[in-house]
């Protein structure tokens, strides 16, 4: 199966600050985590777009909520975690299954990445170097722990970290201003933060949107990859939020404060 050229990824804002992803080639489509039906079905119409499937990354409604809607017009595949609970989830996936869309000429794996929710899964193109990682990795963050521990968030954000750099990180919500305020407080000495900071802050001011983001810039500026850097832990300890360097305990104190930080 070759990889079609005109294959493109639009955002579809939703809510408050959600991105929903509509994969395209101008003819099909298959959609990431369709939180609302009304904002894709009239990106659908817009855009003159068949939907072809629908892939969910984990179970919250903000990102599966529109999933009976979709149905009752679009009889597609859903593709979504094995380990949860979803209405209409037809096609239940874990780490090593891979998805088909061959109306789009797409394939993607699926890697398992535990901690915002129990059964949370990323997919991964290999051929566009796409990531579409729901609540896990966020432009200069990451999601909450609702349903798991530092240790699995951590083992999961290390397997999308070894991702190549110039993979782009299509993340599920725009948070990344006020999560790089916080990565500036976790590693005040990183000019790199600074700088995609004062970047962003600009990309905001004018209305865009700031990600997808890549790999490579998220190594380098996001704190929650950064939690075994020295930088980070220097100041984890002078907070007072960190005895000692263990990396799954920094990820846990940077997570911490990051709940209630209002920098
Ligand atoms: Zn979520």
């Amino acid at each position: 199966m070759s990889a079609k050229p005109s294959l493109q990824v639009t955002a579809i804002p939703a809510f408050a600050d959600n991105y929903l992803w509509l994969i395209h080639d101008q003819q099909h489509a298959a959609v990431v985590d369709p939180g609302d039906a009304a904002p894709v079905e009239a990106a659908l119409a817009s855009l003159n777009l068949k939907l072809d499937a629908i892939l969910l990354t984990h179970h919250h409604g903000d990102h599966a909520g529109g999933v009976p809607a979709l149905l009752a017009r679009w009889p597609v595949p859903v593709y979504g975690p094995a380990r949860e609970k979803i209405a209409g989830l037809s096609h239940p996936l874990t780490e090593g299954d891979s998805v088909q869309l061959p109306a789009l000429g797409l394939s993607l794996s699926v890697i398992d990445v535990p901690g915002h929710t129990a059964g949370h899964i990323a997919y991964v193109t290999a051929d566009q170097r796409w990531l579409f990682c729901g609540d896990t990795l966020f432009a200069g963050g990451c999601g909450r722990l609702f349903e798991g521990t530092p240790a699995q968030m951590t083992a999961s954000l290390a397997k999308l970290a070894a991702l190549p750099d110039d993979t782009k990180v299509y993340c599920a919500h725009e948070y990344t201003v006020s999560n790089l305020r916080f990565a500036l407080a976790a590693e005040p000495g990183n000019p790199a933060v600074a700088a995609r900071l004062a970047h962003e802050e600009h990309r905001r001011s004018r209305g865009e949107a700031t990600v997808p983001s890549t790999i490579g810039v998220e190594r380098q500026t996001n704190p929650f990859l950064r939690n075994a850097e020295t930088g980070v832990l220097h100041t984890l300890q002078a907070e007072g939020r960190l005895s000692g360097n263990d990396p799954v305990a920094a990820f846990a104190a940077l997570r911490e404060w990051k709940n209630s930080y209002r920098g």
